[in-house]
């Protein structure tokens, strides 16, 4: 897969190449210009899609497993409507997930970050503020966002979190760099499931079941009814298929605790 530093050094020989090869034949504007544009177009795509590994890796699948496990995971909780929803459907079908709690929500509801514990699922930082333009912010605001979370976590849980999912699978130079100084886990995934568009949940469901196998990692959001729906269906699809969903760092072999 294409990485940044490959990329941004093919790029750079190649246009120190080409001004050089300028003073010989005449190279022609637009050239350039088609350079950059794709160099662009590869950034843009290398930040929107985590699973391209372009900036940092993320842990997205682990297609290595012997057991018959996948990981549901949840993004933008804790939500005081859907996510003891979330909880009891998963202990109906005795399902293990991994919830990604955004900040300031944790902040407001402690009880249900402990519940997400007490339950056996685990737990993960899904940033503070969760902003749309999270993607523009420097190295040391990233690594402000993601202690803060920790932090609030820690005091309510005890636990200090190690796992982490960039806000809207967006990464860029310095989640990468903040990534590294916090020694946390970049966990991406491979089953994406769309629940938060205006798709129907049937749409939903079928995007998931057609693509899912062993090893897998959902993206899913207890944000919203349709994911209630969505998640019903899915569990009983999963039984059936003699898939096991269990917490993402069981998964993928790691810890998700200091
Ligand atoms: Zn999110």
């Amino acid at each position: 897969m294409l990485k940044r530093k490959y990329v941004n050094f093919f790029v750079i020989s190649l246009l120190v190449a080409l001004i050089s090869l300028n003073f010989v034949i005449d190279i022609p504007w637009f050239i350039y210009l088609i350079i950059l544009f794709l160099w662009l177009l590869i950034t843009l795509f290398g930040s929107f899609f985590i699973r391209w590994n372009y900036h940092l890796t993320s842990l997205s699948s682990n297609k290595n497993i012997q057991e018959n496990n996948v990981s549901l995971t949840f993004d933008d909780g804790p939500n005081a409507e859907f996510t003891p929803q979330i909880l009891d459907l998963l202990e109906k079908h005795n399902a293990k997930a991994t919830f990604f709690l955004i900040g300031k929500y944790a902040e407001k509801h402690p009880t249900i970050v402990q519940d997400i514990l007490k339950k056996g699922h685990s737990i993960g930082n899904h940033t503070y503020s969760h902003t749309n333009d999270f993607g523009f912010f420097g190295t040391n605001k990233v690594i402000s966002e993601l202690n803060t979370t920790k932090g609030i976590v820690e005091k309510i849980t005890g636990f200090k979190m190690l796992l982490y999912r960039p806000a809207f699978g967006v990464t860029n130079p310095s989640i990468q760099e903040a990534v590294a100084n916090l020694k946390v886990n970049s966990i991406g995934w491979s089953v994406r499931s769309l629940d938060t568009t205006s798709r129907s949940e049937d749409a939903i469901l079928k995007r998931i079941t057609a693509k899912v196998s062993k090893g897998d990692i959902i993206l899913l959001h207890d944000t919203s009814k349709k994911t209630i729906v969505v998640l019903e269906r899915l569990l009983l699809f999963l039984q059936a298929n003699n898939l096991k969903s269990v917490p993402a760092e069981q998964l993928l072999n790691i810890k998700a605790y200091e």
